[in-house]
């Protein structure tokens, strides 16, 4: 594969699982130094601090922080600096789901799936792009999701949220056309992670449908390909987007949801 991100550094928040993961590992195929961040089970983080080590031979440097809290995504980013000399490369990839109807919402549900999802991307933006801007190069990339650009029921603060990502990525977009940076959003569909496996097993209990009958008829309803969006699929998606092919591509949501949102 070429090292096309050779050189380069790169902080993907929520890199102990999933997405986030798989555009770390991307990264570092592609000659990125990579900072991995996230929460999870011990053996979680142990085994994505040793996937890294697979394709870096080093261990890659690694960051709890919990992005629920604006000092500690402060930190984080502070702390990337430090590991990595700089940060060249931000993917704002964190993210929880809870669904609820928009009158039983629990408040705290409403505040942790905003400030993870929407708020931790504008702190660690503003910490990161100060010194993007002043190198003249570097890439925002924010995982959005469908949900992002259409709404489905339930998911009242997930798709606020989400759409709020967007629009934040259109600002800094406008607000660096003319410095090197880009920013750009990725919107996915349904990617096979736990986060997603976790709603098909909610859904199976709740409606007593079979594995399959859950997947088909209820959570890719809304996605015609009727399959999942593979995680390799959104990384090389990242991939391009943080590579230096992509220097005019910046404002953009890119879809990756077998074609949901085209309807
Ligand atoms: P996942 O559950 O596999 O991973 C989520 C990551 O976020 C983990 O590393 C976790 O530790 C981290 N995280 C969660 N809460 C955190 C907190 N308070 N502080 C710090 N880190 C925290 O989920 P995923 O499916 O890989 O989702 C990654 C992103 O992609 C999310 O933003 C999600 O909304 C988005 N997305 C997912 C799908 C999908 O179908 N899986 C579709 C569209 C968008």
């Amino acid at each position: 594969m070429d090292k096309i991100l050779e050189g380069r550094t790169a902080l993907v928040t929520g890199s102990t699982s999933g997405i986030g993961l798989g555009i770390a590992l991307a990264f570092a195929r592609a000659g990125a130094k990579v900072m991995i961040h996230g929460l999870g089970e011990p053996g979680q983080i142990d085994h994505a601090r040793a996937e890294i080590y697979k394709v870096l031979n080093e261990d890659a440097p690694y960051s709890p922080a919990d992005l629920s809290d604006p000092r500690e995504v402060r930190k984080m980013c502070g702390e990337a600096q430090k590991a990595l000399g700089r940060v060249d490369i931000l993917v704002n990839n964190a993210g929880i789901q809870f669904t609820s109807p928009v009158e039983e919402f629990p408040e705290e549900k409403w505040d942790a799936i905003l400030a993870i999802n929407l708020s931790s991307a504008f702190h660690a933006t503003k910490v990161l792009l100060p010194p993007m801007k002043e190198a003249g190069w570097g890439r925002i990339i924010n995982i959005a999701s469908a949900h992002g650009l259409v709404a489905s029921p339930f998911k009242a603060a997930y798709v606020a949220a989400k759409h709020g990502v967007v629009g934040l990525t259109k600002v800094v977009a406008l607000e660096t056309a003319r410095t090197g940076v880009t920013c750009n959003a990725i919107c996915p569909g349904f990617v096979r992670t736990p986060l997603a496996e976790k709603q098909v097993d909610a859904i199976m209990k709740e409606k007593g449908l079979d594995a399959e009958h859950a997947l088909t008829d209820v959570l890719l309803e809304r996605q015609p390909s009727k399959r999942w969006v593979e995680v390799e699929e959104v990384a090389q998606g990242a991939l391009y987007l943080a590579g230096p092919h992509s220097g005019s591509v910046t404002g953009s949501s890119l879809s990756i949801d077998g074609a949901w949102t085209t309807a």
